[in-house]
């Protein structure tokens, strides 16, 4: 190696040969150090998990139960960290429930999908840095119609968050009582057209739906279904289970009120399934 590099440093044509040398030298060594790209595989096989997903809606000081402080959520989140889970986007979780991991899962932690909906302002002002300084992630459902309204998200605050890796699912347009609806064509603008608003504005996929004030029927469903989503969060409380119905799943409702003693109370897991995720994937 050193003669090749003193012939080509002798060589009248060393300005052109040294670097396309050196070049060569790190193509050949990148497989080694993993540099080079490698092929994505498909996602594993992997024990189905219990995942448990919590319910915001605002934060701070407020009238109702929907308010939870901020001191109360840097609680609550500082107490998940201690206990092993990790947040994971409600894709990865669908994906856990259904025993398939996706590539770069590590071994041990147990997974936690945190949602906050209706897209209010306090969600960009407040949650979104505790979120960044915990080093979390969170699934923020949104209503299309009331972005940039006061009291609520901006477009350019949701594109922030969602450049940032926190996910973006939709809340339908404007919020109504789904199961009350019975035009195919509110349906489809409150589910379908509100999801096309997001994606084109954001330029994000959206692959998760939220049924406001948790009201579904059979008809809703399969509108979700239909109009493409991977899965949609309800109102009725429990942990997401493996062989749950992706379009109906449970949720953890955080209250103003619970202590923390009740906040680990409401966690306590299954018994029956699995809840941390036990493989590596690489
Ligand atoms: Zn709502």
């Amino acid at each position: 190696m050193v003669e090749v590099f003193s012939l080509i440093a002798r060589s009248r044509y060393m300005f052109i040969a040294l670097p396309a040398l050196l070049v060569s030298v790190a193509v050949l060594a990148a497989p080694r150090f993993g540099f080079a790209e490698e092929p994505a595989p498909a996602r594993q096989a992997m024990t189905p998990v219990a995942v448990p997903i919590l319910m915001y809606h605002e934060i701070g000081d407020g009238p109702n139960q929907l308010y939870v402080r901020l001191g109360e959520l840097e609680r609550q989140l500082r107490y998940l960290a201690r206990e092993g889970y990790r947040t994971v986007s409600l894709s990865e979780a669908v994906n856990m429930l259904a025993g398939k991991a996706d590539r770069g899962v590590v071994a041990g932690y147990k997974p936690v999908v945190l949602t906050f909906d209706d897209g209010y302002r306090s969600h960009y002002t407040v949650v979104f840095p505790l979120l960044k300084e915990m080093n979390m992630t969170a699934t923020f459902f949104v209503i299309s119609g009331r972005i940039g309204r006061p009291g609520y998200v901006s477009w350019d605050e949701l594109g922030e968050m969602a450049a940032a890796g926190m996910e973006v699912g939709c809340h339908s347009a404007r919020h109504l009582d789904l199961a009350r609806v019975k035009s195919e064509s509110v349906l489809g603008d409150e589910i379908g057209g509100a999801r096309s608003a997001l994606r084109e504005r954001l330029g994000v996929d959206v692959s998760h739906f939220c049924y406001p004030s948790g009201k579904l029927n059979d008809a809703v469903v399969e509108r979700v279904k239909r109009e493409g989503y991977v899965g949609a969060v309800t109102t009725a409380p429990g942990w997401a289970l493996p062989g749950s119905d992706p379009l109906r799943l449970r949720r953890i409702r955080v209250n103003r009120s619970d202590s923390l003693r009740v906040f680990k109370e409401k966690l306590t897991p299954p018994r029956t399934h699995a809840i941390s995720f036990g493989g590596t994937i690489r």
